[in-house]
């Protein structure tokens, strides 16, 4: 009976698995040409549009442009775009109306084209398959060697590849799967995220700031140095550029697990999770600090921990970054306004003992808890529901020296 109920709530969601790719040598040479058919076809019919507006004040829409990709295939000079999946370069062409119908609504800039350099990746929608560890798309007979570090759960839908600078091969694979949301807990956390820590929690649990950045530091600072030598253009060059990439891979990837990690414990825990709303934009501007703010990145973090709440219906609340949630006594409300940075722990007037961060996430919860009564919350995070005061790039002055001093 209670194993019935329990299955209520199941939902579908997508989910995105990224793996490496281990192709052999003929099936890097396919991949290359997919990417390059897909940057020709984006670029090409791009510049059709451009021309055509210019002439008759409109364009092509995508099945005009999907029309015309079919008589390019047959031209001699363009039959190549046989070699790759046919569903591939249509999809291309999806992209570019989805980039002009964005560009129309205001939602994004005009559609640039694509170059090597900047982007390598084409999606293949439909007829995905992932077996024995091989991915298995048209066009690849044999299946392309997957590295499979996780289970994949769910229906596998469109795939996406990728070459990264460094000469790596990645496919990025939706899913759709029937989800069971985490069951409630009745807890609520408040979280204030600093540089000390990466995290603490309004019940004291801390998470550690990861510092595999400092680790490879040294690594990355070596490499770069070792670039700057090199003749722009050279074959060293280029060996020593893809070497300073895959540093910077590595980097992104660890991180990127300590966060999904941290995420995932914090939406497991709670049903409502209270943060500071800052902007990372507006510290990544401060030069000094960007390395550490992008070590700590607030902004990925938020991001995970808002989709991981979606899936789960549990509540990520977000408070003005104005709010005072440091200076603020949590027990009596008393506020001091001369609190020193460096300052861990404070003494209010009232004779309360405080600890500097777990008395800021003590603060956030409390403020979180108050948006949510009043019914004025910002629960999805988008900039659509934010007034434009909050709009402006301001950091809380607070978080920029605290930052420094951190
Ligand atoms: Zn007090």
């Amino acid at each position: 009976m209670e194993r019935n109920t329990r299955f209520v709530n199941v939902k579908t969601i997508h989910r995105t698995y990224r793996f490496e790719l281990r192709p052999a040598q003929d099936q890097k040479v396919l991949l290359d040409k997919h990417f390059g058919c897909v940057r020709f076809v984006y670029n090409h019919f791009l510049n059709e549009r451009k021309v055509q507006y210019q002439v008759n004040k409109k364009s092509d829409n995508y099945y005009a442009q999907a029309k015309t990709l079919t008589e390019l295939k047959k031209q001699e000079e363009t039959v190549w775009l046989k070699e790759v999946n046919s569903q591939t370069l249509q999809f291309a062409l999806r992209s570019l109306d989805t980039a002009y119908l964005n560009f129309f609504r205001g939602n994004s800039k005009f559609p640039r084209f694509k170059s090597r350099k900047r982007k390598n990746s084409f999606t293949v929608p439909q007829h995905t398959k992932l077996e024995d560890g091989k991915i298995q798309v048209p066009k690849f007979k044999e299946g392309i060697k997957c590295i499979v570090h996780r289970e994949v759960k769910g229906e596998v839908g469109k795939m996406t590849f990728s070459k990264t600078p460094a000469g790596r091969y990645f496919v990025s694979i939706l899913t759709e799967e029937q989800y069971q949301p985490k069951e409630k807990t009745g807890a609520v956390c408040g979280v204030d995220l600093g540089l000390k820590d990466f995290a603490i929690t309004s019940d004291g649990i801390k998470f550690k700031n990861n510092r595999y950045t400092k680790k490879y530091e040294r690594d990355l600072a070596k490499a770069q140095k070792h670039l700057s030598r090199k003749q722009n253009g050279s074959n060293t060059f280029e060996r020593q550029k893809r070497k300073v990439a895959k540093i910077h891979e590595k980097i992104s990837n660890t991180r990127q697990d300590v966060l999904h990690k941290v995420s995932h414990q914090l939406v497991s825990d709670y049903d409502i999770i209270a943060l500071e709303d800052l902007n990372v934009k507006g510290m990544m501007s401060n030069r000094k600090l960007s390395k550490h703010i992008a070590d700590a990145s607030w902004g990925t973090f938020v991001r995970f921990l808002e989709y991981k709440a979606d899936w789960n219906d549990k509540q990520v609340i977000k408070i003005n970054r104005f709010y005072p949630s440091s200076k603020t006594c949590n027990v009596c409300g008393w506020i001091n306004q001369n609190l020193n940075l460096s300052v861990r722990e404070w003494t209010c007037k009232n004779g309360h003992v405080l600890d500097r961060d777990l008395n800021a996430a003590k603060n956030i919860l409390k403020e979180g808890l108050k948006i949510i009564s009043s019914g004025t919350g910002d629960y999805t995070g988008g900039d659509s529901n934010k007034t434009s005061f909050e709009k402006h790039k301001f950091v809380k002055p607070e978080a920029h020296l605290s930052l420094a001093n951190g």
